[in-house]
């Protein structure tokens, strides 16, 4: 089909959806320049054209050239046979677009503040990374579906997102982010008022839908026929999907045998627990963007001490408050503020088995602890419980006192000012604590 065939057959579908106002003012005199690299060129009579088209049409001018251009049109680009504007307008031009495209993100159930940008990359999450890079650049074309499964707060949500705004931003696609749990919430009211029409536009007839927490699909036949149905038209159409999940494919509870096998059909990366020097790059990162200055130093501590990135979000969100009181954080405030354990006390937190686990990771008898014995691995040993005894349970710091055989609780308080001061350059100090904690999360 030559370009002067494909552009009219296009009009001729826009004219359809658009009014009569919009399609003479903005579509009747548009041309079809050429399709180069997966770009249609779009040529509009005048910069206003071109403000509009880009701005508010582009992603109908897009479906439509597709459906009759086929797969290889990927992208619209418009420019106009007008003088270029000058450096005047450009201003209210650029805040137009940003407002353009605050709303179609926010159309589109994404936050405003989770991208690509401000995401850090390590060992731990570097192929869910490229992957993601990788399908927002080209959706529909580079892995379909992506899956990608974690632990809680590896950062899975914010690549789904991240995904969702460059999409948006860049290419102009039209974006879906939703849990599986508004999955089925959309699906059952749908049917309660007889609006699954609706629900399917909704659904089938997004660019990219990107679905998190699908482990919490629910386990309802019809749910998961609805989401069986809707990925199988997406994917026919070349739609992008990707998932986030807590768990790889096969291990989600109860669920189809169909669905698991298209989960797998696509490209599955997992992301690891955040190392050290990840937690310390994300929140130098988080810091910054809530306006507190902090240095290296002191994202150290907090990374040392905090074991997954949601504590780390909670402690960002203690400074911010001190921040307003405080100009200047310094290593003091943080480790003040360190000390305070907020973490529900769990009745397996038993003290007695806090003392039993560090006795027996730094190979010294039990009564030890509570002696005064003064060799090096024993007081680092002391250390460590009564540090491990203030944040993984709710006890004073004289109850400390009597637990480990001291008379005055200042020497408690020393005693996990001391470890909070080590963690961040003690790599098997840190580990063997990660490792007791573990018991305890
Ligand atoms: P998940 O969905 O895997 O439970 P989230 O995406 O909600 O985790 O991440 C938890 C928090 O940690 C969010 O505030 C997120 O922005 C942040 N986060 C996670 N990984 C990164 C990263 N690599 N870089 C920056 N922030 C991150
Ligand atoms: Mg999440």
């Amino acid at each position: 089909m030559n370009n002067n065939v494909l552009w009219k057959k296009t009009l001729d579908e826009i004219q359809i959806e658009v009014s009569g106002v919009v399609f003479n003012s903005f579509f009747k005199n548009t041309k079809l320049l050429k399709i180069e690299e997966g770009l249609a060129h779009i040529v509009c009579p005048n910069n206003g054209v071109l403000f509009m088209l880009k701005n508010k049409y582009q992603s109908l001018v897009l479906k439509t050239i597709k459906k009759y251009g086929g797969a290889i049109i990927k992208n619209v680009f418009f420019s106009s046979s007008e003088q270029p504007t000058n450096s005047g307008s450009v201003g209210p031009l650029f805040l137009s677009e940003e407002k353009q495209n605050k709303e179609r993100l926010f159309r589109a159930g994404l936050p405003p503040n989770l991208d690509f940008e401000n995401f850090a990359v390590s060992v731990s999450n570097q192929m869910a990374h490229a992957a993601s890079l990788a399908v927002s650049n080209s959706p529909g074309t580079a892995y379909n579906p992506l899956f990608i499964w974690g632990g809680v707060g590896v950062g899975k949500t914010h690549l789904l997102c991240a995904i969702g705004r460059r999409v948006i931003e860049k290419i102009g696609l039209s974006v879906l982010y939703c849990s599986a749990e508004d999955f089925t919430n959309s699906l059952v009211e749908a049917i309660r008022n007889k609006s699954t029409g609706l629900f399917r536009k909704k659904y089938r007839k997004t660019d990219v839908l990107l679905l998190d927490d699908v482990q919490f699909v629910s386990q309802r036949d019809f749910v998961q026929e609805e989401l069986f149905h809707t990925f199988n038209k997406l994917r026919s159409e070349g739609k992008q999907i990707v998932f986030a999940s807590d768990k790889p494919p096969k291990l989600i509870k109860k669920i189809e045998k169909r669905l698991v096998s298209r989960f797998l059909s696509g490209l599955v990366v997992d992301i690891q627990p955040p190392d050290f020097e990840l937690k310390t790059a994300i929140f130098l990162i988080k810091a910054r963007e809530r306006g507190i200055e902090v240095g290296v130093d002191i994202a150290k501590i907090v990374a040392g001490h905090t074991e997954d990135l949601r504590e780390l979000e909670g402690v960002l969100l203690k400074l911010k408050i001190l921040a307003q009181k405080e100009t200047k954080i310094n290593e003091e405030t943080i480790k003040k503020l360190l000390m305070y354990s907020d973490r529900p006390t769990n009745i397996k937190n038993s003290p007695r088995e806090i003392i039993r686990l560090v006795s027996q990771e730094f190979g010294i008898k039990l009564k030890e602890i509570k002696e005064d014995g003064r060799k090096k691995n024993v007081v680092l040993a002391r250390h460590v419980c009564m540090y491990l005894l203030k944040t993984l349970t709710n006890l004073t710091y004289e109850n400390i006192a009597d637990l480990v055989g001291k008379k005055d609780h200042t020497t408690v308080m020393h005693g996990v000012q001391k470890i909070i001061n080590q963690i961040p350059n003690n790599d098997s100090l840190r580990r063997s604590i990660n490792k007791i904690k573990s018991f305890f999360s």
